[in-house]
């Protein structure tokens, strides 16, 4: 899946690569190189066209990333553009009084009937008590399909041969399934070779009596932009809240992919992967993103900001120290920051004179998070201003924390020592190590 897209991105990205400066025939050959990629995949004129307007208008003036080089920049850029079409991820909604009705619905043949095994399966892996259901009255074949695959990953399966109305068959077997104490039920409806009347109104019918949590339209991803006209039809008369997309194990585009989110306006929840039950998966729109762009090429620049990001607090924090204007708060992000040992270094190397000395700090993980915890139960006011913190409020802290006072008293006493240390060192100009480690 997406080999077509992640080929040509792929092109960009190592292009971009080498790119040293951010000037506009960067940016135009760029944007060029995207559109060409993104009209190969098939994606939807409209999708292309605002993916371009808003990646050219971030990148016009856009100032490179701390951390990252010029073409990085562009890179990452890219990357939040093709996030922002894929949307957020969407978990499935749960119906606060069970059972939660999942309503399956789509054209014949696109995968309805598997998907809902694949479904079943997949909740019943979470822990679920999970019940698959078909509507379809007309074609019984239907049914027995569904009740199978049921059988195959030992789920309960409703059908009412006898019941030639599809909402009071749905009625029934919702009844019989909410007696079953099912936590979900899946309602694999009827299908049809193209949309018709009819269909439609059974499946408002449906929804109007069963009030499902969600409406998945089931997408067959090699049919392209054919798949979208068509879901946004039953998106206008029944209402979607998702997509379940399947076969993007054959289709090599991913245009349909980066589509629905933007034309239609509902997430894409799951993405069927093969023909067997457990080709299913949760559709993370990170993971998408990072497969078309180059996984290990986009977490190389997540980290790299990542570090930025990190020296950056820590070269404010040493500021702080030595302006000597440390308070408990800065204290307790130091702590934070030395439990995740890499920044420590950070803030300590930019401390004149102090590199050396690093090597023999030892930590002890628990006076850590002792440390932590007695200035989490401070309020703001005595993290600002420790000298208020009186007899009762210690009492209060050392309660809050689960420690004793004697230990409040110690963190007091290490912090003041700290703080008159870093007053020596503002004055005398020479920075020593600025707190005495726990031990
Ligand atoms: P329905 O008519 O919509 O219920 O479709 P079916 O569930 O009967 O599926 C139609 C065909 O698509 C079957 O041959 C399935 O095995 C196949 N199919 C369904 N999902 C996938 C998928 O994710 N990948 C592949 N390769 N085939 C799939």
């Amino acid at each position: 899946m997406f080999e077509l897209l992640t080929e040509r991105f792929s092109g960009i990205v190592e292009k971009l690569k080498r790119v040293k400066r951010l000037d506009e025939k960067t940016v135009e050959e760029a944007l060029k190189d995207i559109r060409r990629a993104l009209i190969e995949a098939d994606v939807n004129i409209e999708v292309i066209k605002s993916f371009l307007d808003d990646l050219k208008q971030k990148l016009v003036g856009q100032e490179v990333i701390k951390g990252l080089n010029a073409g990085e920049t562009v890179i990452k850029l890219i990357y939040d553009e093709v996030l922002n079409i894929l949307g957020e991820e969407a978990p499935l909604q749960r119906s606060e009084k069970p059972p939660t009705v999942i309503m399956l619905v789509g054209l014949q043949g696109t995968g309805k009937t598997t998907t809902a095994g694949k479904l079943a399966k997949w909740l019943k892996s979470k822990g679920y008590k999970v019940g698959l259901v078909s509507t379809d009255v007309r074609r019984p074949a239907a049914g027995k399909q569904l009740c199978t695959l049921a059988k195959t990953i030992d789920v309960p399966c409703f059908i009412d041969e006898e019941e030639k109305d599809a909402v009071r068959l749905t009625e029934k077997v919702i009844q019989k399934a909410k007696e079953a104490g099912l936590s979900h039920i899946i309602l694999d409806t009827a299908g049809r070779l193209h949309i018709d009347q009819e269909l439609m109104d059974e499946l408002v019918h449906i929804k109007e009596k069963v009030n499902p949590s969600e409406i998945l339209y089931v997408a067959d991803a090699m049919q392209g932009q054919d798949a979208i006209s068509t879901a946004e039809e039953f998106h206008n008369r029944v209402g979607l809240t998702g997509v379940i997309l399947t076969k993007l194990d054959g289709d090599a585009k991913g245009g349909i992919a980066l589509s629905v989110r933007k034309v239609i306006g509902v997430p894409i929840k799951f993405i069927g992967v093969g023909e067997k039950i457990e080709d299913f998966q949760q559709f993370h729109p990170d993971r998408i993103a990072q497969r078309i762009l180059g996984l290990g090429d986009i977490q190389t620049l997540l980290e790299k900001m990542q570090t930025a990001i990190d020296e950056k607090k820590a070269e404010e924090m040493a500021k702080r120290v030595m302006n000597a204007e440390f308070t408990l708060d800065d204290l307790k992000q130091q702590l934070q920051m030395i439990r995740n040992l890499g920044p420590l270094e950070n803030v300590l190397k930019m401390i004149p004179g102090l590199g050396s000395k690093i090597k023999d700090l030892k930590v002890d993980e628990k006076q850590f998070i002792r440390i932590e915890a007695i200035i989490n139960s401070m309020t703001p006011e005595e993290r600002a201003n420790p000298h208020i913190i009186n007899g009762s409020r210690k009492r209060r802290i050392a309660r809050g924390s689960g420690t004793t006072i004697m230990d409040v008293n110690r963190v007091l006493k290490q912090y003041k020592e700290m703080k008159k240390m870093m007053k020596k060192m503002k004055k005398s100009g020479k920075m020593k190590l600025p707190f005495n480690m726990p031990n």
